[in-house]
């Protein structure tokens, strides 16, 4: 914002939360090191800065999606060892190999990938072998796995490619006590034997997201990936707020009213009235709407802290704006509204507006558009 102005919308973000909650979460991985998932643009608290956080509270690698990402973190002068796991052939496989980011393999063809961009980027590309142990998702599945192991032993005998890591992701880590968690522990051992028996001996053997990290002490491994708790999120919000956890909410999303206007008793509110007010009231209209993240599907239900306490969002949600019933408080225009924060002020956390948006915290933050200015603290 310009000098003297205020903003109308804004994501304040707490770097000394990422950088403590870094350290939480090393500390809950015991021997095992931290990558710090800030995909995503860091689960919209931006990408860079909040990578520089945790590596200053002692993560020791970053962790992201798309190779685009990892090329950034680069760019900037993020100088730690880099994972990325969203792949494609049409990447850009010889600049990841030559700026020495380590890229996930999944199937042959990403390790054939490698191997040849390896040729042009003159450096080996640093493979880490995912196997699908239960989510059902990426990975080569077992049925897979020997085949994976075979060609990426071959391409490393051949010296352009090594691989350093071996890897899975949990489908039930935020339910603690799942006997599938179990299962795919199984699962990861014994592709691990499978791989070491091919004669490969990757030296960082990865599965836990944060929950994990945090309820699952037995999925650590030799590296942690977490990303929510990072950002001071609970990954088991029904079970645990993140003070319990030892966490600290790093974004607050405020907003200034543009409206503050009194209607009778009987007024219908936003598009399609699905709201009408019950009594003589104040309404105050937030300038932000599901263009910016706010969930359309909050209309009616999730409570922001507007005139000292928490109102519901009133009516639809629309695309830039909504509205909240002031009823008895006073208020004016410019007076500043806090959707979400790390609760100081007694404002409602992510995890209030994810359960009664019928979602999970990682949309929510995830989601604030790159119309709302961020400012770093
Ligand atoms: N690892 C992988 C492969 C992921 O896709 C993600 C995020 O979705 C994470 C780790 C971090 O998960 P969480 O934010 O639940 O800690």
């Amino acid at each position: 914002p310009a000098e003297g102005k205020t903003p109308l919308t804004e994501a304040r973000i707490d770097l000394a939360a990422i950088r403590d909650n870094a350290a939480r979460l090393r500390d809950a991985a015991g021997s095992a090191e931290v990558m710090a998932v800030v995909k995503a643009d860091g689960y919209g608290h931006g990408m860079v800065p909040c990578a520089r956080a945790a590596l200053a509270g002692g993560a020791t690698w970053i962790g992201v999606a798309r190779m685009q990402e990892a090329l950034i973190l680069r760019a900037s002068g993020i100088s730690s060892r880099i994972l990325a796991w969203l792949l494609a052939p049409g990447d850009d496989w010889t600049s990841a190999l030559a700026e020495g980011i380590e890229l996930s393999a999944g199937a042959t063809w990403a390790v054939e990938a490698a191997a040849q961009a390896a040729q042009a980027a003159g450096r080996p590309g640093l493979l880490h072998l995912k196997i699908d142990t239960g989510l059902g998702r990426g990975g080569a599945s077992s049925a897979h796995w020997p085949a994976l192991v075979e060609a990426a032993s071959r391409a490393q005998a051949s010296g352009h490619v090594r691989v350093v890591g071996i890897w899975s992701h949990l489908a039930h880590a935020d339910s603690p006590g799942h006997p599938a968690c179990d299962r795919q522990v199984e699962n990861f051992r014994d592709a691990v034997q499978l791989a070491h028996k091919a004669g490969l001996s990757p030296e960082v053997l990865h599965l836990a997201n944060s929950a994990a990290t945090l309820t699952l002490p037995h999925t650590h491994f030799d590296l942690v990936r977490p990303g929510l708790a990072l950002f001071g999120l609970s990954p088991v919000p029904e079970l645990a707020a993140p003070a319990a956890l030892g966490l600290r909410p790093a974004m607050t999303l405020t907003a200034r009213l543009v409206s503050v206007k009194r209607v009778p008793a009987g007024q219908g509110v936003s598009y399609g009235h699905r709201h009408r007010t019950s009594c003589e009231t104040t309404l105050g209209l937030v300038p932000l709407g599901y263009a910016d993240g706010v969930p359309r599907h909050a209309s009616g239900t999730v409570p922001v802290l507007a005139a000292g306490r928490w109102r519901t969002v009133a009516g639809t949600v629309c695309m830039d704006q909504f509205v909240v019933d002031l009823d008895d408080g006073t208020a004016a225009v410019g007076d500043e509204v806090v959707l979400f924060g790390p609760g100081d002020h007694g404002e409602p956390g992510a995890e209030d507006w994810a359960r009664a948006a019928g979602t999970i915290s990682h949309e929510i933050v995830t989601r604030i558009g790159a119309r709302v200015p961020r400012s770093y603290t």
